[in-house]
């Protein structure tokens, strides 16, 4: 099964195109890169099926790694091992090693072909489509980074058999924000509770063609692309009030919390087609799977401090993108606090 993007292709559970790329003459040497779960979970799959003689470059894993410091191990390890600009280099991994080996393979000698095999469900369908690549600097998310496209991203959906229930589920956020933005059908569709049982290859190659039409149509995000921030602009502040918690929330959750409170945002911004029945659908549905969390949500002066730094935000001014219906969403909609405090209150009192 093949996507095709602009310059290169999604391959879909399809090793022996892998072993091809891999085998291939054209490059002098080959490199991959992973953590130390990758490591032990992808890596032995990887070996078996393609071949277990490349020159392996370990991180460790966790979002606190996703830095210039770790990309820095990564290069010395690269000249170390006598990489040029002719070698390829394999991301085996989640998002975080996605966003930073190809960050880390497109400067090195000025860019060295590079392949994403995403094995979290979140970066199978989010992170290894559409070319963001990057590291996160002091306390900004992704502040070090270019746009390039990688020589091919191969999806292997039985990598997700190891993946922690918790992490499926976080993937799964991103998976429900594509309909919600993109395919009312989809959203209508699909049952929520059990994960376990999902189709997982048909919802992947659905939600990698969806993210793909939009990044697409605007590969340096100057417009359309910003829908894909729906959820993003409260659910990140939400993420960061809550890092350095002892149970920090996921990403995922954290995003199906702004989800919620943005089609809320998205009824009071434009009431003729997103009802209160509508808004009851979506956030029964995500809390049905991420739970109901009133207190992970800070006071509205934090959560307005920390939407405010966010480096989408122009002059201040604090944009969403929001469902103009369930399946369809736009951008740059300048909400007021007054709004954002009525989406909160709704959250809070919501019965489960
Ligand atoms: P992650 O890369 O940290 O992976 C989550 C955890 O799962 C890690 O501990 C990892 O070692 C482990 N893991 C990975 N694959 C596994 C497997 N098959 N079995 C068992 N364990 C496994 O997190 P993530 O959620 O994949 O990605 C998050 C990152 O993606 C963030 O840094 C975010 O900024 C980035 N992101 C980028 C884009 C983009 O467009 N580039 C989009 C969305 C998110
Ligand atoms: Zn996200």
């Amino acid at each position: 099964m093949k996507i095709k993007c602009s310059n290169y292709n999604i391959l879909i559970n399809d090793w022996q195109r892998l072993l091809e790329l891999v085998s291939s003459d054209k490059y002098s040497s080959v490199i991959i890169i992973v953590d130390e779960n990758t490591k032990k979970y992808c890596l032995p799959i990887f070996n078996k099926k393609i071949k277990d003689d490349i020159k392996i470059i370990e991180i460790v894993s966790g979002e606190v790694n996703k830095t210039l410091t770790t990309c820095q191990i990564i290069w010395d390890m690269m000249l170390s091992y006598s990489v040029d600009r002719h070698s390829l280099c394999i991301n085996l991994g989640g998002g975080v090693i996605g966003d930073m080996g190809g960050f880390v393979a497109s400067t090195f000698m000025r860019g060295m072909d590079f392949v994403q095999i995403p094995t979290t469900l979140l970066s199978q369908v989010d992170a290894s489509v559409g070319g963001k690549l990057g590291v996160d600097y002091h306390d900004y998310k992704n502040m070090i980074g270019i746009i390039r496209e990688p020589t091919a991203v191969f999806i292997f959906t039985e990598f997700l058999d190891t993946l922690p229930m918790a992490q499926l589920r976080s993937g799964y956020a991103e998976v429900i924000k594509h309909w919600l933005i993109s395919d009312k059908e989809g959203f209508d569709t699909y049952k929520y509770a059990n994960l376990k049982d999902h189709d997982w290859n048909n919802i992947i190659v659905e939600s990698v063609k969806l993210k793909k039409k939009i990044t697409d149509s605007d590969p340096l995000e100057r417009g359309v692309r910003k829908i894909l921030n729906f959820g993003h602009t409260l659910g990140h502040a939400i993420e960061s009030y809550n890092l350095s918690s002892t149970l920090p929330l996921l990403h995922g959750e954290a995003i199906a919390i702004g989800m919620i409170l943005e089609t809320h945002l998205s009824y009071q911004n434009n009431s003729d087609n997103i009802t209160i029945a509508d808004i009851d659908h979506v956030a029964k549905s995500l809390i049905l799977i991420f739970g109901h969390h009133p207190g992970m949500i800070p006071p509205l002066s934090i959560l307005i401090a920390k939407m405010k730094f966010d480096k989408k935000n122009k002059s201040g001014k604090i944009k969403f993108s929001l469902l103009n219906s369930i399946g369809d969403c736009t951008y740059d909609i300048e909400v007021n606090e007054a709004m954002i405090s009525k989406a909160v209150d709704y959250y809070k009192e919501l019965k489960t």
